[in-house]
């Protein structure tokens, strides 16, 4: 066989393999080259999720008549001056994109420039039309139509509608967060599904709160160092959801799919959240140019980092440091469904007078909160309770109630603490705190745990020998298994062999020998569970109050160590709402 190179529509078909993936990554491309032609407004229209149509229309400097056939021509730009990849600003670079799409499609480009009339050209399947005289008032307009029927094969890898979709949605608003100071609209045959006009005040921060569909519950980070800085808004921890769709990254304010992020900004949540869900955010990371690879796909989703060890740091820093220093809160997102599940009802006709007063005496007697205490009664009330001047984050406890949930007061709200889950949090960091500092005491058993173990099994065990006796375990290895006979001391359960044993077997099924900080957190978390005041529990109003103020110092004391909420604030605006008031 000889070899030959190959016809330009198969080189534009092969490449456009590469850069149009779906209908989302038209729209990707041709966005992004509305921002690189400085457009304020960009118009988006889709129809069929992309598939019958996708438009993008802008108001940027336009581009001119005898260009035309140029632009449509595989590897021509006008964005690289200097022609070094290294030194390149805008978003595109590559010069690929509208003849990838005109190969695998329909497009007609018409464009004006300030000082012009507008001209289109049409490249169908790969064959380029004339330039033809056209109508348009401004800037320029990208067609798409029949995407892929050229290439059958893709069409069928295409997802559902809905998911296609979706895919749009979340494209647009990826690339929204890199021009916050631009009018982005998406719209579909009979919805707006995007509509985001430019901040006023503080640009980032009123795009980052439309993008991830909250304004209230984000938390603002900035932190540098010598190689990078990172700057952006992750969700409170109650904030959090079942995928990871809501997290978008931008490195040197391009859009960024990159892994390390990813597991970096998850892995900073941690126990904040629960397992198999996401936070939300929107980070922009800042590297010097010389240390990131822009250039590492064609669709320019993904980055290569010099040092990426140092960038996961950062980015596991940056979130760590806000997310210890959050106080108590309830997200609004839990706010708004609680509201939304409380069904205002008809409110009487007769006039009421004053609300009727629901009060708990202020007299108990004294009980330190024991976690493994049982009440069989309810407590009975007789010394003064004093409250201190200011008023604490949480409130004053006023009464328990279902055994599980402390109610509390503030001027503006209730306070609703659900006693297992707060007290559970507390022991968690207790634990912790006193596993890092090397603190946690001992107990002896009386009767030895025997656990059996495979020979792999003792593998996962042994490198975590060192640990695991630091934090109050006093261990003996033999052929077959381990003698257990020394445990923390925090650890109390009336079947403490079985903690024991389910305990092992957690940390050497989720094998944590090379992480032993995940088999920390799993012997917290069991000795949290087990030894915390449970729901059915009746306490003191002493007690509530201690559990109160003891949960407002904990750190990440709005969730519980699985990631559930340890309390929910009604603010009283909304429950006046709520009574008409
Ligand atoms: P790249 O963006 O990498 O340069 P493209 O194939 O996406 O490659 O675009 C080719 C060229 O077409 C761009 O360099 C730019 O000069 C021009 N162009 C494309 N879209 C627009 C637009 N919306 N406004 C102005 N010029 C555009
Ligand atoms: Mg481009």
């Amino acid at each position: 066989m000889i070899p030959r190179r190959l016809p330009d529509h198969i080189i534009n078909q092969i490449a456009a393999g590469e850069v149009v993936g779906a209908p989302s990554s038209v729209v990707k491309e041709l966005l992004e080259n509305a921002l690189d032609a400085g457009a304020s407004r960009i118009d988006i229209t889709i129809e069929h999720a992309g598939m019958a149509l996708i438009r993008v229309k802008d108001n940027g400097h336009g581009i001119q008549k005898d260009h035309l056939p140029l632009i449509v021509q595989q590897h021509t730009t006008s964005k690289m001056p200097d022609n070094c990849i290294e030194t390149v600003t805008t978003l595109g670079f590559r010069g690929e994109a509208l003849p990838s799409i005109g190969a695998v499609s329909r497009m007609t480009v018409t464009s004006k420039t300030a000082l012009n009339d507008a001209w289109s050209l049409t490249l169908d399947a790969g064959k380029s039309s004339q330039v033809t005289p056209a109508s348009l008032d401004e800037g320029t307009c990208v067609e798409v139509t029949n995407i892929f029927y050229p290439t059958p094969a893709r069409l069928k890898f295409l997802k559902s509608p809905a998911t296609e979709t979706h895919a749009n949605v979340t494209q647009v608003q990826h690339l929204a967060l890199a021009a916050p100071h631009a009018h982005i609209s998406l719209r579909t045959e009979n919805k707006t599904l995007l509509n985001l006009s430019p901040g006023t005040s503080d640009p980032y921060k009123e795009r980052a709160g439309a993008v991830l569909h909250t304004h209230e519950d984000l938390v603002p980070l900035s932190f540098s160092t010598n190689q990078a800085s990172l700057k952006g808004f992750v969700g409170v921890p109650t904030h959090n959801r079942r995928t990871s769709d809501r997290m978008f990254f931008l490195v040197n304010n391009r859009c960024c799919s990159n892994r390390a992020f990813l597991t970096s900004a998850r892995y900073a949540f941690g126990d904040l959240i629960p397992k198999g869900r996401f936070p939300v955010a929107a980070l922009w990371l800042e590297v010097p140019q010389e240390d990131v690879d822009v250039n590492a796909h064609p669709s320019k989703m993904d980055v290569r980092f010099r040092n990426p060890q140092h960038i996961r740091h950062l980015i596991e820093t940056a979130i760590n440091e806000q997310l210890n220093r959050l106080e108590p809160h309830t997200s609004q997102e839990l706010s708004e469904k609680i509201i939304a599940s409380l069904h205002p009802f008809t409110p009487p006709s007769a006039p009421h007078t004053s609300a009727p007063s629901f009060s708990v005496p202020l007299t108990h007697t004294f009980t330190p909160l024991r976690a493994t205490q049982t009440h069989t009664q309810a407590p009975t009330y007789t010394t003064p309770v004093e409250e201190p001047k200011t008023i604490p984050l949480l409130g004053f406890p006023r009464c328990q109630l279902h055994k599980t949930y402390i109610i509390s007061e503030v001027p503006d709200a209730i306070i609703i603490t659900d006693q297992h889950a707060a007290h559970e949090r507390i022991v968690y960091e207790d634990m912790k705190q006193k596993a890092y500092s090397n603190t946690v005491a001992s107990q002896t058993l009386l009767a030895p745990i025997v656990l059996q173990l495979s020979e792999t099994e003792s593998a996962v065990l042994q490198p975590l020998h060192h640990h695991l006796e630091r934090w109050g375990f006093a261990l003996e290895f033999s052929t077959n298994g381990v003698v257990v006979s020394c445990v923390p001391a925090d650890l109390k359960s009336v079947n403490i062999a079985k903690v024991v044993e389910d305990f092992f077997s957690e940390i050497i099924t989720q094998d944590t020998s090379k992480a032993p900080e995940e088999a920390l957190h799993a012997l917290c978390s069991t000795t949290a569970c087990h030894t915390s005041i449970r729901a059915g529990q009746d306490l003191s109003l002493h007690e509530m109050s201690d559990l109160l103020r003891t949960i407002e110092r904990t750190p990440a004391a709005s969730q519980c160590n699985h990631g559930r909420p340890t309390h929910i604030r009604l603010s009283k605006t909304d429950m006046d709402l709520l009574f008409e008031r």
